[in-house]
């Protein structure tokens, strides 16, 4: 994939509507109050929206909220979202009451330069995540010029996240190109060395990753939940650990891949087991491959992460996908934080992919000190894995 990609400040926009694919599928409260719990997806999207007004566009924002199925659900409308950008950006937000039907179109059409108009729940239209080539042609008819900023999406061929890219010129904003420029380049591109930190609960879940990564890393480092079945296919006892049977023989094909490819693979050394899958379980430290019955592991052992801490040291690229063990429980959020140190400590490039370690890193306080945090967690896990994503591919080359 082509990750060179045309952005809006490669297009004129001045006068123009401009049609911007945002990501505001915000949490929200489950009382149904319309209280935004988190507004971080909002507030991202203002550089891309204040540029373009600052450029003299008229900016149509759509997104889509949860999953309606088709269906107009109010409990899942955009309208709450409109308030809370609004009170962002200081001016007042036109809300439509539909995607593309008469409200939308009538309030599109009056849509002045320096205006925002937010059109309704996407997924209100049945043809959105069909990628209705029709409903694609009516959002693209009420402006001139598309743009995407919604990262989170790009992995789905929506209408709005890839069908009307077929009627309208269409640009990254500055969202997806931070993200084309930090992931894509440390794929195609990487400082290196390039250590890939690989965790999370399954292997199953990270296949496509492995591989991908495999074919281009120097080192590959596993931990978290994966690990047990590499263990166990190497013949070690993992008590009660994640283990995932079916994908042994899987592992020690990567681990005969990496030896064909000169590729380091590290696997833990160590281990901290607990008696029960609870934050204030009884733990102690065991050797990889010797966990008794009647416990299972939950962190990596302090020798793994020295061991993993010196790997990352003189690192010139870090690609991080997948937690090194249940961080959402103190007592076994030790190794976890300790990798988030040592990347805090590089002077590699740091990336990391995939919505839980993405919340490790921000929960345990070193956000601000990686790179570039993905802020899109399926859409990260695929362009890790090297596919195409089609809210990518659609937009012009540059
Ligand atoms: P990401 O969303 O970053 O791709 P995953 O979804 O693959 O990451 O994995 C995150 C989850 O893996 C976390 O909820 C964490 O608790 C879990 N996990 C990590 N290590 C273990 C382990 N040893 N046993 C069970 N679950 C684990
Ligand atoms: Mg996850």
């Amino acid at each position: 994939m082509n990750y060179n990609k045309k952005t809006v400040k490669d297009v004129d926009v001045k006068g123009k509507k401009v049609l911007l694919r945002c990501d505001f599928n915000v949490p929200m409260a489950k009382d149904g109050s319309g209280v935004i719990t988190d507004d971080k997806r909002i507030r991202a999207a203002l550089p891309t929206i204040q540029y373009l007004l600052d450029q003299g566009a008229a900016v149509i924002a759509c997104s889509h909220m949860g999953k309606p199925k088709g269906e107009v659900k109010p409990e899942l409308s955009l309208k709450p979202v409109a308030v809370r950008l609004g009170e962002l950006l200081g001016r007042e937000i036109v809300m439509a009451a539909d995607v593309v039907g008469p409200d939308a179109q009538a309030k599109a059409a009056a849509l002045q330069p320096g205006q925002v108009l937010l059109l309704e729940n996407t997924r209100f239209e049945k043809g959105e995540t069909k990628n209705d080539p029709e409903l694609a042609k009516a959002m693209a008819a009420m402006a001139e010029v598309y743009v995407s900023d919604a990262f989170g999406a790009v992995h789905r061929a929506h209408a709005s996240t890839a069908g009307v890219a077929d009627y309208l010129p269409a640009v990254s904003g500055f969202l997806i190109q931070k993200e084309l420029d930090f992931i894509g380049g440390a794929l195609a591109n990487p400082k290196r060395p390039l250590v890939a930190i690989l965790g999370g609960s399954k292997v199953s879940s990270k296949i496509g990753v492995i591989n991908n990564l495999l074919e281009i890393a120097n080192t590959i480092i596993i931990g978290g939940g994966m690990a047990y079945t590499f263990s166990a296919a190497q013949g070690g006892t993992v008590g009660d650990s994640l283990l995932e049977e079916d994908w042994k023989d899987y592992s020690l094909e990567m681990l005969q891949k990496a030896k064909d490819k000169g590729v380091k693979l590290l696997l833990p050394v160590d281990t901290v087991i607990a008696d029960a899958f609870a934050p204030d379980a009884k733990s102690q430290v065991v050797k990889a491959g010797e966990i008794p019955d009647g416990w299972q592991g939950l962190d990596i052992g302090p020798e793994t992460v020295k061991l993993y801490c010196d790997a990352v040291a003189d690192a010139g690229t870090v690609i991080w996908n997948g937690p090194m063990g249940v961080f959402e429980f103190p007592a076994f959020a030790k190794g976890t934080e300790a990798v988030a140190e040592a990347l805090s400590r590089t002077s590699a490039i740091t990336i990391i992919g995939g919505g839980d370690s993405a919340a490790a890193v921000q929960q345990l306080g070193y956000a601000d000190k990686m790179t570039h945090i993905s802020t899109g967690g399926g859409a990260s896990l695929e362009f890790m894995e090297g596919k195409e994503l089609p809210g990518v591919a659609c937009l012009l080359d540059k």
